[in-house]
This record gives structure tokens, sequence and C-alpha cells, in this order.
């Protein structure tokens, strides 16, 4: 019995047109209905966020973008989505760090950790992706990567910052390749997270929910979210099928 409440988040990365995101938007908001135990969002393409924001309206599935402008102050930044406009719009939470933005744009740990930190400042609740490459894990050096992730927001925003934050580990050889981590090898790194917050404050440690991510689906996703520190997924390409997410999303929360 887990003591945090799970978490299953959608991250449908840079996928959908308006005609299938206002179904799988209908479709979503009509499976969620009574669904227990479980916190659930989805973060849509961003010019997607109102469609979702005013179809899941009243829904237990909340809203959030998958990215954020490093710069906190409107102005001269073209093309740039800032914290305050996606907390303005009714934003819940926005994905930072993730392995796709690391890699494809070169997004640095100092700058994931400005992002987190202006996304809190608007109310929003970060969701912190970290995660090593698989050389990284053949050489050995996963939780040093993953503790140098972690650092870098931990000195900017300090460990009381975990208390409105979200942590997914998302290895990034699972990441859209079907090969998933084994439970135990997620829950190795969950643990050693939650362990390195717990040199701080083992009370945020114990209360901040740390997700999974990297090819869970319906068939893995029971075992994942069996393990203790385990509290929900981040989920990408089977968050695109209404059947798959909520199949999930029910064995997050204990159901079959
Ligand atoms: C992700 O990108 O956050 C992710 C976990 O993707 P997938 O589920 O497709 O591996």
């Amino acid at each position: 019995m887990h003591m945090r409440k799970p978490i299953v988040v959608g991250n449908w990365k840079m996928n959908g047109r308006q005609a299938g995101v206002n179904q799988l938007i209908a479709g979503l908001r009509e499976a969620a209905v009574g669904l227990a135990g479980v916190d659930m969002a989805v973060c849509p393409p961003v010019i997607y966020v109102p469609s979702a924001l005013s179809g899941l309206g009243g829904s237990p599935v909340k809203v959030g973008a998958q990215d954020v402008s490093l710069h906190g102050q409107d102005g001269a930044y073209t093309g740039e989505v800032s914290a305050a406009m996606l907390a303005d719009v009714g934003c819940t939470y926005v994905i930072v760090g993730h392995s796709e933005r690391r890699a494809l744009y070169g997004e640095t740990d100092e700058q994931v950790a400005i992002k987190f930190a202006n996304a809190q400042r608007e109310g929003l609740c970060p969701i912190l992706c970290v995660g090593e490459t698989l050389e990284e894990r053949e050489q050995g050096v996963t939780e040093s990567i993953v503790a140098h992730q972690l650092d870098a927001v931990l000195s900017k925003a300090g460990i009381g910052a975990f208390d409105r934050a979200l942590i997914a580990y998302e290895p990034v050889w699972a990441i859209g390749t079907g090969r998933t981590a084994t439970p135990e090898q997620a829950q190795d790194v969950h643990a050693f997270i939650r362990a390195r917050l717990a040199s701080h404050d083992a009370g945020v440690a114990s209360r901040v929910r740390i997700q999974y991510g990297g090819s869970m689906k319906p068939e893995n996703a029971a075992e994942l979210m069996a393990m203790p520190d385990i509290d929900g997924g981040l989920i990408g390409g089977a968050s695109l099928k209404v059947n798959d997410f909520m199949t999930i999303c029910r064995a997050a929360g204990g159901g079959a």
C-alpha cells in the first residue's frame, strides 16, 4: 500500500491534429469518470492546451505543458511560452528537463533548474525529468548522472521545492524504444533519488512522488507500480490511446 497517491501523466509529445485531439480529450473525459485513487494529467502540444483545458474542465484529468521558457519575464523572446502564460490559461503541471529537450535542444541541468524555478514561481507544479543514457548505464554512472541532475535543482530551488513538484525517472534507453526498465532497475534508481533528497530533508523525501517513464504500457504498468518507491508514470506513446492510458491509470490506482 503506497502512502503517496499515485499520479499518471501523459506526454503527447509532438503528435496530433485538432480533430484527433478533440476525440482523445472526449474519450479521456468519459473514461476518467469515477476513477479514484490516482491523480491524472495530460500534456498536449502547447497549441492544443486550450482545447484540453476546455474539454477536460471539471474532469479529474488535469492539464500541463511539455516545456516552458527559460525566460521569466515577458519580452522579445520569439517563439517562447512563459510559465506565467501556462498558469494564466489554467495549466497545473509542466514537464521540465525531458530527455528529448536535453538531447535535441541542448538543455543543461542548470537551465532545467531555472525552468523548474520559473514554473514554481507561477504556481505550476514542475515534473522534473531525470535519467541516464544507455552509455551512462553501461559505464556504471547512472547514480552520478541522476544526482547531478537533481542537485542542480536542489541548489537553485532548495529541498522545500520538492513538496510542490514531481520527479520522473526516465532512463533514456527506455523512452520510445519498447525497452522498459525492469521493476527492480527502476526501483533501485527511485530509491536512490529518494535517499538523496532524504539527506536534505527526510519528510520531503518521503512525500515526493517519483514517477517512472520509459515504454510504460498496460502490460507492464502494474508490476512497475507495485514497487515501493514508484508512485506513478510519465507515459509517452501509450498516452495517445484512451484505453491504454486509462488501463495504466487504473493499474496505478490499484485497480485491475
Ligand atoms: C516519455 O517521453 O516521457 C516517455 C516515457 O515516452 P514512452 O512512454 O513513449 O517511452
